[in-house]
């Protein structure tokens, strides 16, 4: 690890979102396209989930609550955690607006998970791993915390030449849906990567759908026929 990175925290990565989080919660820059996403992956999450209502919750990479909320609107009980110091004030803020009641903290999923393993009926970790050193010790964090047979959600970005396109050149340089920088080619990790990381970590691998975005029409789409640039796996743990 570099002198940036600590306890699998790379701080420059983190960085990014502090210098953006008063953004957060504006629809139309630079977090356009996960609003836009919002509600297809709450959608999945739910429905794979068998509903979210009364389920213990924990939001791994929170950033500014944009998930934790949509997941605390359908009735979960929901904890978010992440190493962004300005994301969370952000998160904290906007959730009294909204009127819910979320629990925020300031901790990595290694160190959580070895405070409150088992707990968690769902684990979510949207559009994180590609900005930590090592993402397996996050999926194993994420096993730890989630209770037998329970559910942990990953998404994130297919390593590819079809994926710097879109991903990079696409959403950073052409259509210039976020900043230049945002995202770091050589960390996206390809579906059979982060099969075996969580089949490795315990987690059974049981759904997988791309999230497909088309930049005519400006339309996102879940399609499981196409994990080619954003995708998101469903997994289990399996039970004792
Ligand atoms: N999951 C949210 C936000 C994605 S942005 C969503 O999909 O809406 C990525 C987030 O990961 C940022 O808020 C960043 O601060 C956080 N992050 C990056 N490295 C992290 C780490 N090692 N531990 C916890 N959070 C981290």
């Amino acid at each position: 690890m570099t002198n940036t990175q600590q306890n699998n925290v790379d701080l420059n990565e983190v960085a990014k979102f502090e210098a953006l989080a008063s953004r957060w919660w504006d629809t139309e820059n630079e977090f356009k396209p996960l609003h836009d996403i919002n509600p297809l992956r709450t959608n999945y999450i739910s429905d794979r989930a068998n509903g979210l209502q009364g389920k213990k919750v924990i939001d791994i990479g929170c950033g500014g609550g944009i998930l934790s909320e949509a997941m605390a609107k359908l009735g979960a009980d929901v904890k978010g955690i992440d190493m962004g110091e300005a994301p969370l004030a952000v998160a904290k803020l906007h959730k009294e607006e909204s009127k819910l009641d979320i629990d925020y903290e300031k901790i990595t999923a290694e160190e959580i998970a070895q405070r409150e393993a088992g707990q968690y009926d769902v684990v979510t970790c949207l559009e994180m791993l590609e900005h930590v050193p090592d993402p397996s010790s996050v999926i194993k964090a994420c096993m730890t915390l989630v209770k037998p047979g329970g559910h942990v959600f990953f998404s994130t970005i297919n390593r590819n030449p079809k994926a710097y396109l879109f991903a990079i050149v696409g959403a950073e340089y052409i259509l210039k849906m976020l900043p230049k920088g945002t995202h770091d080619y050589a960390k996206f990790i390809q579906p059979a990567e982060l099969n075996n990381y969580a089949r490795k970590a315990g987690l059974e691998v049981t759904h997988m759908t791309g999230m497909t975005y088309n930049p005519l029409t400006k339309v996102y789409k879940l399609n499981d026929k196409d994990v080619s640039v954003n995708y998101m796996m469903h997994t289990q743990k399996i039970e004792a």
